[in-house]
């Protein structure tokens, strides 16, 4: 099983506070992902008792982020953040322009596989997810595999939900992609020969993975190539100054939880030309993997 998430930064300009599609890499994604497919259908036909073989019908996930959709809605109205009952008018429409921006990116990207011809189907978190106090505490995984075991390819997003001590919260791609990751039973799935029975998680951003401090901002950082602790960081920061999930230090909490169940993540730099292509393939590809 492979989950794919695709970062906001490379599918939105996600330093603009405006909402901007970056088609020319949301295009050139879904035909790599598509490629993959085909790739390792066709494989995996081939030799079905190949260990590496895996058929990406029934076991690929993808989830993306809300790049410069959702953040700069979510920020104007403090979604997540305490407010007084007579603010909550003001917070609850700006729930509503959040979800209904987040849902609209979506929407595009999921034109974008299917004009690929991916059986995809969206999986919308405000609908089912609930969280308390920001995290997760209600996600019912059987819809998601009924869906896999039909054929589909669900696509989560991050998104705002409904929390038990906050009212509303906002819950990031990678907090989902976490969850999944540690609850989902790929052995509901085992049934079937062609399936890999691994899970292997592959975040797309737009660096080649963790460095010891922010690329982006110092020519000194350097690339760390296996993570298994923050300790190894010296300094992290956001690329902009409208991520409200916590950019790569989140993401990096997310993927050391897994690590710990002995799950292991990539983060690799999806602006470069094939390398989700290639990471779908278990292909080499530079990136940073987090395991203990
Ligand atoms: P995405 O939207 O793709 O999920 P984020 O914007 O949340 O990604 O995080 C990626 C960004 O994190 C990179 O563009 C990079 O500039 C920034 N960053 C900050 N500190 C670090 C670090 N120590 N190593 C790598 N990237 C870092």
């Amino acid at each position: 099983m492979i989950i794919l998430k695709l970062g906001g930064s490379i599918l939105t300009n996600k330093d603009s506070n405006e909402s901007e599609v970056n088609y020319t890499n949301l295009n050139r994604i879904a035909k790599e992902i598509k490629d993959a497919i085909d790739i390792l259908n066709f494989t995996s036909n081939q030799d079905l008792n190949k260990s590496e073989s895996s058929d990406l019908i029934n076991s690929l996930i993808i989830i993306h982020g809300a790049g410069s959709y959702g953040h700069p809605p979510a920020k104007k109205y403090k979604i997540g953040e305490p407010f007084t009952e007579e603010e909550y008018p003001k917070k609850r429409i700006g729930f509503s322009k959040t979800q209904n921006s987040v849902k609209k990116l979506n929407t595009i990207i999921c034109d974008a596989l299917i004009n690929e011809g991916i059986p995809c189907v969206s999986m919308q978190a405000s609908s089912f997810i609930t969280t308390k106090n920001k995290r997760i505490n209600s996600f019912n995984l059987e819809l998601l595999e009924k869906y896999l075991k039909k054929g589909f390819i669900p696509v989560f997003y991050g998104d705002v939900v409904l929390d038990s001590k906050l009212k509303v919260a906002v819950l990031s791609g990678d907090q989902i992609l976490q969850y999944i990751a540690k609850n989902i039973n790929i052995n509901k799935f085992t049934s079937s020969k062609k399936i890999n029975a691994s899970k292997k998680v592959i975040l797309g951003t737009d660096v080649e993975g963790v460095f010891t401090k922010n690329p982006k901002k110092y020519k000194d950082a350097k690339h760390i190539e296996k993570l298994s602790s923050l300790e190894e960081i010296e300094e992290f920061d956001s690329t902009t100054n409208i991520d409200v999930t916590g950019g790569m230090i989140g993401k990096i909490k997310e993927l050391l939880e897994l690590a710990e169940l002995g799950i292991e993540s990539k983060i690799i730099n999806a602006n470069e030309h094939g390398a989700i292509f290639n990471a779908l393939n278990n292909k080499e590809v530079k990136a940073t993997i987090i395991r203990k």
